[in-house]
């Protein structure tokens, strides 16, 4: 081959290596185009099973994260929120407020039928319980709410990733064996039954407030460990349908947590329904068999032992943080001496990208105040701001009468060395309550001496938890008694009672 013969084959070589080449690249080019218009055409079709990448992931679905997956979505996040229940909506829709609600409007209703509506003049005789149809009702309502929650997911387009959710990393949820990605995590795994030492519950003889709920016969004889909210609810509900209720309490007061004159009054208006209270007294054993249950009490300061016995023992002592295989020891998630999530103001945990909020952090263990902490924290994710007064979470007592109570008690005010002006006022002096035949009870305001700013409100009486909300709302804007006492109130109506209250403050109540 002559020189030109070689440099010519060599260019021809060149050319042909060269076109190979872009044939392979075309080849290259081509293929991840129609990959990505196959991709692009699998994620119009099926939106959510082409990615598991999410702005947010939230574990739990009970008033706390079902509340933040909802508000993350309006503000346009990617969220999907992790449940293992077959139901949406927690302890709250399915073991807690909704269900004791449910019985404790049918049980009251039952009581006013048989024992009450006859003072008013409606003589109804053969008032029977059809115990099956009473859980019915509880149950239509259970199901009615949960679904809800699944509608308005799909309303939002909050995805639920059903299964037991775990953090495997920031950033990373495991829901049984899929990984799934997201920016931020945020906990709201609720809480769980608290069970003193020596009692061991079985949801048949000695149930927690979830067996107190789907009793199947009314117990003759009941014992409540625990004379708080949960424990004086499904003692009310047991108590109106034909049980005799003993409250055993520990502390020398039911309702411990609240305003002093509460407690007093709430035990005398129980007590002459019908109810029983051991106070300061402790349950150091409990022992069920097929007849029934043997409790061992003492006195909580020590002293002679005393055995009683029940068909059924509630126990309803409180509740504690529920964090069970949720993997925070491997992530380094810290946690209190009470086992809750340790959160900043901002509701993040130590670890970055991990957040905790409702019962599993600190704070009242309430539905309300777990629902607000999910607003607030989407906002804050959304880069907005957001704020919590925890003084201004009222809290209720659904029995009847009911009890309500917010911001400061007497006690806390007296301890702070605040100086103070109360006014009370009762319900027996008000019209519309002796229309009702709802006279028991009263609303007592406190407020600053100086400023009449209003510091706290403690009614104890009918539709209690719904008077409430109009003293929050006006400590919510730093207002004072004389704002509530201006303040035109419909004639005649309970809310009246609050106003004469704020006239009380100022020394000048009209209808007493
Ligand atoms: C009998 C009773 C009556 C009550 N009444 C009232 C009332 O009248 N008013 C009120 O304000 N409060 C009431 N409460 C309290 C209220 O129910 C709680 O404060 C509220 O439910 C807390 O909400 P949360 O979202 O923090 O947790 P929860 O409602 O407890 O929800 C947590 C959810 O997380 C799920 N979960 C846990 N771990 C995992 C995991 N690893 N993976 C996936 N899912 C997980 C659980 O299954 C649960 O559904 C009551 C409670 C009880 C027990």
């Amino acid at each position: 081959m002559t020189k030109r013969q070689e440099t010519m084959s060599g260019h021809l070589r060149t050319e042909v290596c060269i076109s190979a080449k872009s044939a392979w690249l075309q080849y290259w080019i081509d293929l991840i185009k129609w990959r990505d218009i196959a991709l692009h055409f699998l994620f119009k079709v099926f939106p959510m099973n082409a990615t598991s990448s999410y702005d947010l992931i939230i574990i739990g679905a009970g008033p706390g994260g079902y509340v933040c997956a909802i508000r993350a979505a309006q503000l346009g996040m990617k969220v999907a929120c992790v449940e293992k229940r077959s139901t949406l909506g927690g302890t709250c829709l399915n073991v807690g407020c909704i269900p004791s609600k449910a019985l404790l409007s049918a049980s009251e209703k039952y009581h006013e039928a048989k024992d009450e509506l006859g003072k008013m003049g409606i003589k109804i005789s053969g008032v029977k319980l059809d115990l099956e149809g009473m859980m019915g009702h509880k149950k239509a309502v259970v199901d009615s709410n949960t679904k809800g929650i699944e509608f308005l997911f799909k309303k939002n387009k909050v995805e639920w990733l059903k299964g037991s959710g775990k953090i495997i990393a920031a950033g990373q949820v495991d829901v049984d064996g899929t990984v799934y990605q997201a920016k931020n995590i945020v906990i709201a795994t609720g809480s769980d039954v608290a069970v003193p030492p020596g009692i061991m519950v079985d949801e048949k003889r000695i149930v927690s407030s979830t067996g107190a709920l789907e009793l199947s016969e009314v117990p003759k004889k009941m014992v409540v460990i625990g004379g708080g909210v949960i424990g004086l609810e499904l003692g009310a509900v047991w108590g109106r349908l034909g049980s005799e209720v003993t409250v055993v309490e520990y502390m020398n007061r039911i309702l411990p947590t609240m305003d002093s004159e509460l407690s007093k009054e709430m035990q005398k208006i129980l007590t002459k329904q019908g109810m029983v209270f051991k106070l300061s007294t402790k349950v150091s054993k409990a022992e069920a068999d097929k007849k029934g249950v043997t409790l061992e009490l003492e006195p909580a300061a020590g002293g002679d032992k005393e055995i009683i016995k029940a068909d059924i023992v509630l126990v309803a002592v409180g509740r504690k943080a529920y964090t069970d295989a949720l993997g925070l020891e491997a992530v380094g998630v810290e946690r209190d001496e009470r086992g809750r999530i340790k959160t900043d103001v901002h509701f993040q945990s130590n670890v970055a990208g991990i957040y905790a909020i409702g019962d599993v952090i600190a704070g009242p263990m309430l539905a309300h105040k777990a629902e607000d902490e999910g607003v607030v924290l989407a906002e804050i994710l959304a880069g907005q701001s957001g704020h919590i007064d925890y003084n201004l979470i009222p809290g209720v007592v659904y029995t009847w009468p009911e009890v309500a109570s917010v911001g400061q008690t007497e006690e806390q005010l007296k301890q702070a060395g605040v100086d103070y002006k109360s006014g009370k006022f009762p319900f027996m002096a008000n019209g519309r309550a002796r229309a009702m035949n709802a006279t028991e009870g009263f609303v007592k305001i406190l407020a600053d001496a100086k400023t009449d700013r209003v510091l706290g409100c403690h009614i104890i009486g009918p539709e209690a938890g719904t008077l409430i909300a109009e003293v929050t709302a006006v400590m919510e804007f730093g207002g004072s008694s004389e704002d509530i006492a201006r303040t035109c109130h419909a004639h005649p109506t309970l809310e009246e009672v609050v106003k004469e209250a704020a006239l009380a403050v100022l020394g000048r109540p009209l209808h007493i």
